[in-house]
């Protein structure tokens, strides 16, 4: 089949040495049949209409203009220069030669026409087909028909604010963005073959190798601001590289660059070249995802708690709830082991789902004991994008009959900056129902604080990066300083997580801090522990003891 219409793609488009050999095959032909003809007795036996093979090949492979001038050469060769009957000598009427002519033109015309119109529109098909259609850049189909047999390197990048320019500024600006990066990719690397793999994926084939091949470059390439129109762009990308070897498909080169772009991107770097290992990850990460919606279904999943302490008062404030996974094979796991993953697809809503659900079931276990504490839910970035996760939030706090106000929900920074105007809304309507709002692991992101104000936050919680070393590192310790007084200015309240010991307690104290939580209280615990350790740490406060 493929070497069929490798075949008929030859005839459709001949080009140099294959057009010039089949102009030449007809224009053998035609004297061919002449003579055919003529041995055979004349005109008036059927070998004549074997005219229409040259004829009909000129109009396939050379249209209108072909096909009409052999049309006529084929005419006038058995018009006058041919009688009825060789033998008898018998002449043809004019009218007769004339009306053959006329024939032959329209058979002529019309296989060249329609030759030319189907022409026209399968290159515009393999255009469509070839070319993204948004920005028209090649694309990987066009990659896989002419791909350069000495490629060594190929690259992939990877767009990671493809969505939040699309939101922000409008389709058209992505698409010139990309353009440009084409451009500039092919300006620089001459011999490249560039070529966009999918909305915002960019594969490079190179003739390098990888000793004298430099990622930095292609990187600085990229950090340089692009301007659009009068707009100055900046590209966060993350770009995975492997190499070629003989033996291995050119498909497979590709995957790897993607993989190796991906484990760039989820691990905030610029670059990174594929190892196997990555593989590994990525194989790991499918393998759970395909058996976590069932984990969630059948409970192997479980909540931890960790309390948060007020530091003035000493009570306890409310408790952060914690997922673990029971896995019936690898065994119990934290949630680094998996929660990226998750967090990358659509999984997050039901596990969040399921998290508050379970929270607020243990909020009512603590009820029922007379304890009244407030739950913490982390929530992630892809669940705020969820056009249906307060509905369903409030859907489940109806069901579990909790007050609003017992339920604070934590966010980072980064989760809240994929779409501000939208997510500030959305935040407005959670505090409208009481709930609390919290910024998780603030001071690893980008933001200040004074710009995280705008959205309706009621606290941040310090990173435990910076509580770890406030006591060691003079430069953290004013910086916490720093932050829990600017917060405070703002009129948020401040939770410092990650307090290991009691110095770091006292510190805390004396900057005013306004909440503690870290292992110095206790790790995270599961539902019985920590109705135990509840109960134990009233008395343990009440008598002003130290924490071990
Ligand atoms: P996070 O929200 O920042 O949670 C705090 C993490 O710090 C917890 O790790 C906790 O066990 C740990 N931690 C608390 N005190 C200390 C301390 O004194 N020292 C040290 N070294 N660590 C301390 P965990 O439970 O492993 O959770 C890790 C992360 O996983 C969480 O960070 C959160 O981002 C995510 N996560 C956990 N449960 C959920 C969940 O239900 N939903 C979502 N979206 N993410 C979750
Ligand atoms: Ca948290
Ligand atoms: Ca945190």
């Amino acid at each position: 089949m493929r070497r069929f219409q490798v075949s008929m793609n030859k005839v459709l488009f001949p080009t140099g040495k294959t057009k010039i050999l089949l102009l030449i095959f007809i224009a053998l032909l035609l004297p061919a049949i002449y003579y055919t003809v003529y041995i055979t007795g004349g005109i008036k036996y059927v070998y004549s209409h074997s005219m229409y093979i040259p004829i009909l090949l000129a109009g396939i492979i050379f249209g209108l203009k072909g096909g009409a001038i052999v049309a006529l050469v084929a005419g006038i060769l058995l018009g006058p220069f041919i009688p009825i009957n060789t033998i008898s000598g018998e002449q043809q009427l004019i009218i007769n030669w004339i009306f053959r002519v006329i024939i032959f033109l329209i058979v002529g015309i019309l296989s060249g026409y329609s030759f030319d119109v189907l022409r026209k529109k399968i290159a515009r098909i393999t255009e469509l087909l070839t070319h993204h259609p948004d920005t028209e850049i090649p694309n990987s189909r066009s990659l896989s028909f002419d791909i350069n047999n000495d490629t060594t390197i190929v690259i992939s990048i990877i767009v990671n604010n493809y969505n939040n320019i699309i939101c922000s500024l409008g389709k058209e600006i992505f698409v010139a963005l990309m353009k440009a990066v084409y451009l500039r990719i092919k300006d620089d690397l001459k011999k490249a073959q560039v070529v966009q793999s999918d909305s915002s994926k960019i594969w490079v084939c190179l003739n390098d190798d990888m000793e004298s091949f430099d990622p930095e470059r292609i990187s600085k390439l990229l950090n340089a601001v692009f301007i659009l129109g009068d707009i100055p762009m900046y590209l966060d990308f993350s770009m995975g590289i492997a190499c070629c070897s003989e033996n291995e498909s050119r498909q497979k080169s590709f995957q790897q660059a993607d993989i190796a772009a991906y484990h760039a991107k989820q691990n905030h770097l610029q670059y990174s070249i594929f190892d196997e290992s990555q593989m590994a990850v990525r194989n790991n990460n499918l393998e759970l995802l395909g058996a976590f919606p069932r984990a969630l279904e059948t409970n192997q999943t479980e909540l931890y708690y960790q309390p948060k302490i007020n530091l003035k008062t000493r009570e306890i404030v409310g408790i952060e709830a914690l997922i673990r996974w029971n896995h019936p094979v690898r065994g119990f796991m934290l949630p680094q082991e998996f929660i990226k993953a998750v967090e990358e697809t659509q999984l997050i809503n039901p596990m969040t789902a399921w998290v508050l659900n379970n929270g607020l079931l243990m909020i009512k276990e603590f009820q029922k004991m007379d304890m009244e504490t407030s739950v913490s839910i982390n929530i992630s970035a892809k669940n705020l994008q969820n056009p249906r996760f307060l509905n369903q939030a409030i859907g489940i706090i109806k069901e579990q009959n909790v007050a609003c106000n017992l339920i604070e929900f934590e966010m980072t920074e980064s989760s809240l900056i994929y779409d501000p105007e939208k997510t500030k809304t959305l935040l407005q309507k959670i505090r409208d129902y009481h709930i609390a709002l919290s910024i998780d692991d603030f001071g690893t992101g980008y933001s200040s604080l004074a710009y995280l104000r705008r959205f309706p936050i009621n606290a941040v919680k310090i990173d435990k990066f910076f509580i770890q070393q406030m006591n060691t590192d003079l430069g953290v310790n004013h910086i916490v300083r720093a932050a829990i007084d600017l917060a405070h200015n703002l009129n948020l309240t401040v939770i410092a997580e990650g307090v290991e010991n009691f110095e770091t307690e006292q510190s805390l104290i004396k900057m005013n801090c306004d909440m503690a939580q870290g292992y110095y209280y206790t790790r995270p615990l599961n539902g019985t522990d920590i109705i135990s350790w509840y109960q134990g740490y009233n008395t343990k406060a009440r008598k002003g003891m130290r924490f071990q």
